[in-house]
Order: structure tokens, then C-alpha cells, then sequence
């Protein structure tokens, strides 16, 4: 099998108006066209458990995001081997299922099914996954609207479990791999994903980064700490095009920094240091209106500007309010003007994907 290049022209899920994301390739050339066409596709299993594994919190291991399963964990790292976990019995039976066309344990509708090309049994011939998303480490200095209502930090005990216990757990393992993604949380911003991204780049400086981050220390002086000189894929979650909208969304005052910090990031994918370059948008009632104008951001920074419906994170109180900001709902009051927004050309964009429940608003 030849290496699959997940992040490239990645789609990124939003497990929740915050980012529990997944990152892949679904096609060569991003568009919605090709998008559209790879979710409509049955006739191949999924490559994702073949390929790629994803670390939740407590150590939960999931094939791809959580929320496209309907499974429980395949396995906890905190207290089993991830080599036995990837080789074991419950990857095998899911594996061998999608072989055989059985989607039963799959959220087709929204989930990021990519069609492989295998035709027998694949016997996670591969002893590792090809990528890795670690998304277990929630710290993060935001508390965006849609994700969570206080600011998390990892605990003093907690913060030592994470250093001394599954940090060298988890990186004999990780540094083997082509191609590690980091989420949460935000990596950049978690004391004990920033510890990992230095040790795992340490170890194999050849290894491809990808990191999902709002982007507030992604700068050139974090990167020098960090001992990052190249990335391979940055994911950055803005959710808006306009200050005052950050403001209400992300709950922070630092909208011109992080537009500093694109271009900064920016600057490296035209230097060759960064390959891919994400800007993420989850839409709701309160930014919906600036999907265009966030387009034009991922045309001025080389970016592609990925759209996703919100989806209710019971950890902030803005799932309550579900009925209330969900514009993307055909009952939703405001649906026939996202709708009609959802025709302008620029939606074409080569730098845009929108999400297929979008997507379908949009071809309606
Ligand atoms: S930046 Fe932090 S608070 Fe905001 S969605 Fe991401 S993890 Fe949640
Ligand atoms: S088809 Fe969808 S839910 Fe099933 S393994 Fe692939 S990505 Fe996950």
C-alpha cells in the first residue's frame, strides 16, 4: 500500500462547535465537486481503520471522530499497549466488516468516509497506523461560545500524569509514525502538548506536524520554543471574519493577533516550511452572514476556508440555545438566507470546502 497523505487537502471534523478534529485526505484536487462525490461513493471500504488511529480523552481510542461511530472505544491507551490496540480484535472485526460493505457501525451521513482501494482482507498488514490524532489533552487558554464555558487547564496532578506517565508511553509509539496530528484543546497552548510537540520532534525530525489550533501562539517565537521549523499541515479556528464577531465567538479580544499570526503562517507556506494551511469556520446563527468575507481571508493567506454546521457541545451552554442558532435547519427562520447566501460563486472557490450538509443547502 502507498502511503496515504491524510492531511493534504484535508477535511477536518468539527466534533462539536469546538474542534475534536479528524483530519484526511478524502481526493487529489479539493473542490466540492470531488468532495461531494467521494461521500456518495459505497463501493469501497473505508481506509480509515486501516490507516489512521485517533486518541480521545481518559485514553479512548476511536478508528476516526467519535461521533461518526456508533461503537464504544476500540481499546483505552491508558491502560493497554497501542500496538495490541491497533492490531487487536475489535480493529480486525471492523476492518473486516468494511471489506465486506457493511457499514452498520458508521455514520455515513456526516462522517468523512474515504474510499480505499482495498479488495481483500488487509489484515492491518501495517503493524502502525499511518497517522495519529491526539485529541485526549483538552487544555486551552479560550473558551469559545460553542466549545465550553470555562477556561480548562489541566490540574497540577493531572498535568504530572500527562508528563511522567503518558508521555513516554505514547511516544516510542508516535515518533514511529508518518504523520502525527495534534488537537484537543489547543496544542499550542496546553503545557503538556507543547512538551510532546518538542520531545516528538526531537525524536524524529523527519515526521510530519499537523496542528489544529486557534492560532494565538502560533508565531515565530513559539515556534523557536517549540523547535519547529517546518509543519506539515496547520489548522487554524477563527469562526468568524470580523473583530466583533471574534469577540462574541471566541470570547477573546485578540482578533488582530491572530491575523498577525496567519500571515505569519502564511509567510511559511510560501517559504516551503508549511504544506497545507486551514482556516475553520463552524456556522451558526451568529456569524453565518460572514461566510463570504471569510473566503476572501483564505484567498489573501493561501488558505482553504473549511465550513462546518455547529453541532451541540454539551459542555457549553450554547447547546441549549440548539433551536435558537441552528440557521442551517430547515425550520430555522433565517434558513432561506443562508440559503440564498450559499449561492454566491465564491462558495466555488478553490479555497473553500463546505461540509456536505451545507453543501447540500447550497445545490438545493
Ligand atoms: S480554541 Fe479552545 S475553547 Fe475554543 S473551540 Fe478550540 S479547544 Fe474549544
Ligand atoms: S465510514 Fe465513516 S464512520 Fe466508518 S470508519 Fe470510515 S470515517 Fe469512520
Amino acid at each position: 500500500m502507498n502511503r496515504r497523505d491524510f492531511v493534504k487537502y484535508g477535511i477536518v471534523l468539527a466534533g462539536a462547535g469546538g474542534l475534536g478534529l479528524s483530519v484526511l485526505k478524502l481526493f487529489d484536487k479539493p473542490s466540492p465537486d470531488n468532495f461531494q462525490h467521494n461521500f456518495l461513493a459505497l463501493d469501497k471500504p473505508c481506509s480509515f481503520p486501516f490507516e489512521f488511529m485517533e486518541i480521545h480523552e481518559e485514553g479512548k481510542i476511536y478508528p476516526c471522530c467519535p461521533n461518526f461511530v456508533d461503537f464504544k472505544p476500540m481499546g483505552n491507551f491508558y491502560d493497554q499497549d497501542l500496538f495490541s490496540i491497533w492490531n487487536g480484535k475489535k480493529f480486525k472485526e471492523l476492518r473486516n466488516k468494511l471489506l465486506k460493505g457493511d457499514f452498520s457501525s458508521c455514520n455515513r451521513n456526516i462522517c468523512c468516509y474515504n474510499p480505499a482501494e482495498y479488495t481483500k482482507d488487509f489484515n492491518a498488514a501495517k503493524q502502525l497506523p499511518i497517522n495519529i490524532h491526539l485529541c485526549y489533552d483538552q487544555e486551552c487558554n479560550y473558551k469559545c461560545i460553542t466549545c465550553r464555558d470555562e477556561i480548562f487547564t489541566n490540574s497540577d496532578e493531572e498535568l504530572a500524569k500527562l508528563n511522567n506517565e503518558i508521555l513516554p508511553k505514547i511516544l516510542p509509539f508516535i515518533s514511529k509514525l508518518d504523520e502525527i496530528e495534534f488537537s484537543g484543546g489547543d496544542p499550542l497552548a496546553s503545557r503538556h502538548s507543547r512538551k510532546l510537540i518538542y520531545e516528538v520532534n526531537k525524536s524524529n525530525p523527519n515526521i510530519n506536524i499537523s496542528i489544529n489550533t486557534q492560532g494565538y501562539f502560533l508565531d515565530e517565537n513559539n515556534m523557536k520554543e517549540l523547535g519547529i521549523t517546518k509543519l506539515y499541515s496547520v489548522g487554524m479556528s477563527i469562526h468568524s471574519a470580523t473583530r466583533k464577531t471574534y469577540e462574541k465567538i471566541m470570547r477573546q479580544d485578540s482578533f488582530d493577533r491572530i491575523m498577525k499570526n496567519l500571515e505569519f503562517i502564511s509567510g511559511w507556506k510560501k517559504q516551503g516550511k508549511l504544506e497545507n494551511l486551514r482556516i475553520h469556520f463552524v456556522v451558526h446563527l451568529m456569524n453565518y452572514k460572514e461566510m463570504p468575507a471569510f473566503v476572501k481571508i483564505a484567498e489573501k493567506f493561501d488558505a482553504i476556508a473549511y465550513f462546518w454546521s455547529y453541532k451541540p457541545w454539551e459542555s457549553a451552554e450554547m447547546h441549549k440555545r440548539y433551536k435558537e442558532v441552528a440557521v442551517f435547519e430547515p425550520w430555522h427562520k433565517d434558513y432561506p438566507k443562508l440559503k440564498k447566501m450559499l449561492k454566491n460563486p465564491i462558495f466555488k472557490s478553490k479555497h473553500c470546502i463546505l461540509y456536505p450538509e451545507l453543501l447540500k443547502i447550497a445545490e438545493e
